[in-house]
């Protein structure tokens, strides 16, 4: 092995250029920076070869005096830093000084720029890190760079740049970044003399969402904004139907600056949990505004990552504020009759003209509007559990003739006292729902399908309602308002039972007995291959323990490892749901399915089943007479 030496300086600024620019969408991101920090209104850009051959950057903003020319290409010179304090409230995008240094050592550059102040221009060339003299330049005031041949001189980062559209496609991402976090600019992109976009400048980001993504996703967001006057947030999120399998269509800008981060993408996908099928990501697009003190942008080499001294106010910021726009959105999936020729998306439902309600003199909804903007909460807070009463037994007459057709009538009938399922509970004493005062407004018809689907009707069209989804979701935020309420009724065993389990499902069992004690669960060791289950859910009660146990078992068998306390309650709730949900295939009374339809408007998220199926289509009126070419 040889001595330890210096590296020389031009080894030493291509190490430096190593790290910031990697490919050309690095040269553009830095280069469109720097018009940014010099206050430009207008920014084109031009590449040819995907960038690899060319990048030509041309801004209006404030210019650099002719001998700060040749100072822009030596690293570690800036003039957005003067001391240290600056590093520590940072209004610029650039603070390092290391952009043009880096870019000038691996390309072939001309700088050319005029001062506001200056009446004449001047022009430099920096070729692999060698300046050329200073020329005066006759052109506007702004600046132009011009970086040819990337990589010319460093042939191995040259070998690992991929193919023109690849390239092409970084270097959209990027503008697409500073598009979004700067709507009041000016940008064009253009490749290989053909336009790619031009942004004129917008007081509504949703423009240029919708010019990127298409009026698909800018239909589909809601507005959000939370915080206090120090930490605001703002934006947009979108509907789940608009949901994506990657988390690259979620943007965060703070102050104005693009960055990324994990724990902020955890943030939202809790606010949409029970609303997305796993794997599938929301669409979003936050913007954080905060003092710069509060924010350290100084952590990663290309700054593409941020610290907040209190990162887990930051998450709940973005986690509550997004959770409580969609509970305030109402969010009806629309079934998709024909995906080439109708319109999906999610649809404000609107009121039938029979209010969805029963004679028991619960109020009545609050529907949305059909306007999108700002509808009114529609969503009933969860009212507080009562103790749940002893429901009577499951009916084992036979399911009433009429079971699947409802008349208006149906309910008035003598025999309507027919019981919902044991494992059904309802605020309520059942009588309540079937006996309507006399002066109520009619049942609305409803009709049970296949002994699996309920339809209704609606202003809009018609609904199709899944019976054990809508009930899944039903149970299981009843349940989880009565675990964080701690009033969850739980059935005692007087002899504990015990159940035998291979001793890898057992140990797994017991190595989450804190949260299904917490449910209601209580299970401990026996020794050998079993273990004890002292108590459960009386809302299970209907089902052997041992199934129970196993259904639990079963999902646990699913995690590759144990997952955090919060998402393993939610599966465990969710599997409890399950199974304590009537099933597709459950004949059900029309007492049940109103009872349901009631149930179902004061649930949250009622929409979508825990494990983010939809629990109701929409089939709109629209999409019928399209269908019966009716339009
Ligand atoms: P940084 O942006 O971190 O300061 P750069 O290497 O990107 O470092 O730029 C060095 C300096 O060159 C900047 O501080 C700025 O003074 C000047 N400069 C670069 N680009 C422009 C531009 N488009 N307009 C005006 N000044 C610029
Ligand atoms: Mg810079």
């Amino acid at each position: 092995m040889g001595r330890i030496q210096l590296l020389p300086a031009e080894i030493v600024t291509k190490i430096a250029a190593g790290e910031v620019i990697e490919r050309p969408a690095s040269v553009v991101k830095e280069l469109l920076e720097n018009a940014v920090d010099a206050g430009a209104s207008r920014i084109d850009v031009e590449l040819e070869g995907g960038g690899i051959d060319r990048i030509c950057v041309v801004d209006n903003g404030c210019g650099m005096l002719p001998d700060d020319l040749p100072l822009a290409f030596a690293a570690h010179a800036t003039s957005k830093l003067q001391c240290l304090d600056d590093l520590f409230a940072i209004q610029t995008l650039g603070f390092r000084g290391e952009a043009l240094a880096s870019i000038g050592s691996v390309a072939q550059v001309l700088l050319q720029s005029r001062a506001a102040e200056a009446t004449e221009g001047a022009s430099i060339r920096c070729d692999g890190g060698q300046l050329s003299e200073l020329r005066p330049w006759n052109g506007p005031q702004g600046t132009r760079i011009d970086v040819r041949h990337l990589f010319y001189n460093v042939p191995v980062r040259r070998k690992f740049l991929k193919s023109t559209a690849t390239e092409l496609g970084h270097v959209c991402e990027c503008v697409i970044r500073l598009a979004l976090a700067r709507p009041d600019i000016h940008i064009t992109l253009r490749h290989n003399g053909k336009g790619v976009y031009d942004l004129p400048p917008t007081v509504d980001i949703r423009d240029r969402i919708a010019l990127f993504f298409g009026a698909e996703v800018r239909d589909a967001l809601y507005d959000i904004s939370g915080g206090d006057t120090v930490i605001r947030l703002s934006g947009y999120v979108a509907d789940p139907s608009c949901d994506r399998g990657h988390p690259r269509m979620q943007y965060f800008f703070v102050n104005r600056r693009w960055f990324r981060d994990r724990t902020i993408g955890h943030a939202l996908q809790e606010a949409y949990r029970g609303l997305l099928m796993t794997g599938r990501y929301p669409v979003a697009f936050l913007y954080l505004s905060m003092p710069p003190q509060m924010v350290d942008v100084n952590v990663h080499p290309t700054k593409a990552e941020v610290r907040f001294p209190d990162s887990s106010l930051i998450y709940s910021l973005v986690r509550g504020t997004v959770h409580n726009r969609l509970m305030r959105a109402n969010l009806l999936p629309t079934m998709r009759l024909d995906s080439a020729n109708v319109p999906h998306g999610p649809v404000a439902a609107k009121p039938a003209a029979v209010p969805l309600t029963v004679a028991t003199g619960l109020q009545s909804l609050d529907m949305p509007s059909p306007h999108r903007d700002d509808p009114p909460p529609r969503l009933a807070p969860l009212p507080q559990y009562d103790p749940p009463q002893t429901l009577p037994p499951v009916a084992s007459a036979p399911p009433p003739s009429c079971g699947t057709a409802v008349t208006p009538n149906a309910a008035t009938q003598p025999d309507a006292t027919a019981t919902l399922p044991a494992t059904m509970p309802t605020p309520e004493p059942i009588s309540h729902i079937a006996t309507p005062a006399a002066n109520s407004p009619p049942l609305q018809p409803v009709l049970q399908i296949q002994d699996t689907y309920i339809v209704l009707e609606t202003d809009a069209g018609m609904l199709v309602i899944d019976q054990h989804a809508l009930h899944e979701r039903i149970l299981y935020e009843q349940l989880r308002q009565r675990v964080m309420h701690k009033n969850l009724e739980v059935q005692r065993l007087l002899v504990p039972e015990p159940i035998d389990l291979p001793p890898e499902q057992a140990a797994l069992l017991l190595a989450v007995t804190d949260a299904l004690a917490s449910l209601g669960i209580e299970v401990s060791e026996f020794g050998g291959n079993t273990v004890l289950v002292h108590s459960y859910p009386t809302l299970l009660s209907a089902r052997p323990v041992h199934e129970i146990v196993a259904g639990i078992v079963d999902h646990l068998m699913r995690y590759d490892r144990l997952p955090s306390r919060e998402t393993l309650l939610h599966d465990l709730l969710a599997t409890i749901a399950c199974k304590a949900a009537i099933k597709a295939g459950d004949r059900l009374s029309p007492e049940e399915i109103h009872a349901l339809l009631r149930l179902r408007d004061l649930a949250e998220h009622s929409q979508h089943c825990p494990h983010g199926r939809p629990t109701t289509l929409l089939i709109s009126r629209e999409q019928l007479d399209r269908q019966f070419r009716r339009t």
